[in-house]
């Protein structure tokens, strides 16, 4: 729907270092989910804005010598990236907070963890490296590292400027150039980002954000014949989608899918960090988390106690402003996103008894509020327990003994985070190996490090992000084989 807002702030299209202007005249409106109100409008971009960025990202990738440029100097354009958003923070933090609704305090984080990433890629541009291979001694053979050529990166909204430097910090260490596309939702960092490149010495062309909407501008990236690679992350049904588009020009995809995680509690567990592990692991980012613990399996001799101490901690979380520094949940993303989670707490209240929440908060009347909810007595087959709600939802379920727990556990669609909370370090380790899932934490929930493999098992999609794995994924492997015969045959 075409709208012109004068009185917001009006964003663009970052093509060949540049940001350009908006050629369809149509506008997406980006909110503050606190206060309902327009904070800004992006381009809606068009196919043919995607095909100008996709021809400045080629120009990068095969004339203008990205890939020749020394892995040094690569290098050291990320570490100046992450001095930038270092210097940036208190600013980008709480463009972030405003636009994403995340608290201001997780939104901190968020910001700190993406200049980590570049960091992280900025030294590993230089250790980048092929292998010789152990062939007979009559020729050598060598594995050579190249980059992958033009990636199309589509990210989600809760984790706005995060996704991002997952996606490009990487590709750009590997020789890369990019075309981005930030959720329509939270564009906004993420274009602060790209007004900052060429000073951190990315030449035109190597990094291009476009905003629009996925149906548009997402599929006509995936099916470019232009674009090598698809790197996506967001929602399963989506990541289906892709995989089925990109299918029709062979491009290799990663996907980073959602999940419906077990957070599992055995009775020998230390009772004080298990319930706050399992609030924390539903609750952070209001439940906008792709690995929340959103199952919480509870051993049936600590159930009781279990779901009254979680119900009256629950109690505790403040809900409100973002920017408020005492805030621990904001308002939900959308009210695409309000109406989700408001239809899944409907359903579990028909599917299962509620502890705490269910409701939108009844002193907000503006923002996309929830309550925390808690949902108990919830069987593993109800559809509160097998979707993925993404928003403050916890189903609790009870499980008798070790086998039991893993049968529920591993009784799910997706496969991309569990935690195992335990003081029996051998029943601990049985669980760690036997959960398919991605990730797994043991007395702990949710850290993330720059420096370990991030994805998911089965439809939590595949392809890892972040460590030695995020770069492999933006690489090809060359063989070379040099005779070593005067007389080759
Ligand atoms: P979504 O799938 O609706 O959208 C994600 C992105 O895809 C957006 O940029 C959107 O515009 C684009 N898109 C939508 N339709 C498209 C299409 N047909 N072709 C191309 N692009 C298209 O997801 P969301 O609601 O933005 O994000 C929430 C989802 O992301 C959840 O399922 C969550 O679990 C997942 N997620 C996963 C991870 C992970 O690391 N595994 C991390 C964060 C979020």
């Amino acid at each position: 729907m075409p709208t012109t807002n004068t009185a917001v702030q009006q964003e663009s299209n970052f093509i060949n270092g540049e940001f350009t202007k908006n050629t369809t005249g149509n506008w997406i409106p980006v909110y503050d989910p606190s206060t309902e109100e327009i904070i800004a409008e992006i381009p809606d971009a068009s196919t043919a804005d995607v095909d100008q960025a996709v021809a400045a990202a080629r120009h990068a990738f095969d004339e203008a010598g990205w890939p020749q440029t020394t892995a040094q100097e690569r290098g050291r354009i990320l570490f100046r990236i992450a001095e930038k958003i270092r210097a940036e923070a208190p600013m980008l933090a709480e463009l972030e907070s405003r636009n994403a609704g995340k608290p201001i305090v997780e939104a901190e984080f968020d910001i700190a963890d993406a200049a980590t990433c570049f960091e992280y890629y900025g030294g590993l541009a230089t250790k980048i490296s092929g292998t010789v291979n152990p062939v007979p001694d009559n020729a050598l053979s060598l594995t050579l590292k190249e980059p992958v050529g033009v990636a199309g990166q589509i990210i989600p909204w809760n984790f706005p400027l995060l996704m991002a430097a997952w996606k490009l910090a990487p590709a750009l260490a590997a020789g890369c150039c990019c075309v981005l596309k930030p959720a329509e939702q939270t564009p906004l960092t993420v274009l602060k980002l790209a007004g900052w490149l060429s000073e951190c010495g990315v030449p035109p062309g190597v990094v291009n954000i476009i905003t629009g909407y996925g149906e548009q501008s997402g599929a006509a990236l995936v099916t470019h014949p232009g674009v090598d690679k698809v790197a996506f992350t967001g929602s399963a049904a989506v990541g289906k989608i892709i995989m089925r588009s990109a299918a029709d020009s062979l491009k290799r995809v990663t996907l980073e899918l959602g999940g419906k995680s077990p957070n599992i509690f055995f009775a020998d567990a230390d009772f004080e960090a298990a319930i706050d592990g399992a609030l924390f692991g539903v609750f952070v980012n209001q439940g906008e988390v792709c690995s929340a613990g959103s199952r919480v399996l509870v051993e049936r001799s600590i159930y009781s106690k279990f779901v009254e101490a979680m119900t009256e901690k629950a109690k505790k979380i403040v809900l409100g402003p973002p920017l408020d520094r005492d805030t621990k949940m904001g308002p939900l993303v959308s009210k695409e996103q309000f109406d989700r989670v408001r239809s899944y707490q409907e359903l579990g209240k028909s599917e299962a008894k509620t502890a705490i929440g269910g409701n939108r908060p009844k002193n907000f009347d503006l923002g996309y509020y929830v309550e925390p909810t808690i949902f108990y007595d919830v069987d593993n087959s109800a559809r509160i327990a097998r979707e993925e709600i993404f928003g403050p939802v916890a189903t609790v379920i009870p499980f008798e003994d070790e086998k039991d727990a893993l049968k529920i556990a591993n009784d799910t669609p997706f496969g991309l985070a569990a935690a195992v909370w335990s003081r029996d370090i051998y029943k601990a380790l049985r669980m760690v190996k036997a959960i398919r899932a991605g990730i797994i934490w043991v007395n702990h929930m949710q850290p993330t490090y720059v420096e370990a493999p991030w994805g998911g098992y089965k439809q939590s999609g595949f392809g890892r992000e972040l460590g030695l794995h995020g770069v492999d994924e933006y690489l090809e492997s060359k063989q070379v084989h040099i005779n070593l015969n005067e007389q080759p045959i």
